[in-house]
């Protein structure tokens, strides 16, 4: 387990939210709702009582704009 200020930052993953139903900030998973043309929209749920959230758009890299016509 670890605490919740290491000092590294995941630029995409939230860390904890604050859950309405536990009624304080609380660990989150994320979990994959949509793949979208352009990223990946995914959910975030409280381990403790699997709440939703929150949402979160991912942006894929810039792959595919090499294709660009
Ligand atoms: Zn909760």
């Amino acid at each position: 387990m670890r605490g919740p200020n290491v000092g590294q930052f995941e630029d995409f993953k939230a860390s904890a939210l604050y859950c309405p139903r536990c009624k304080r900030a609380m660990p989150v998973r994320s979990r994959l709702l949509l793949v979208l043309p352009d990223g990946e929209l995914h959910e975030y749920l409280c381990k403790a009582c699997a709440s939703s959230l929150g949402t979160k758009t991912v942006r894929q890299q810039k792959q595919l704009q090499l294709y660009m016509p």
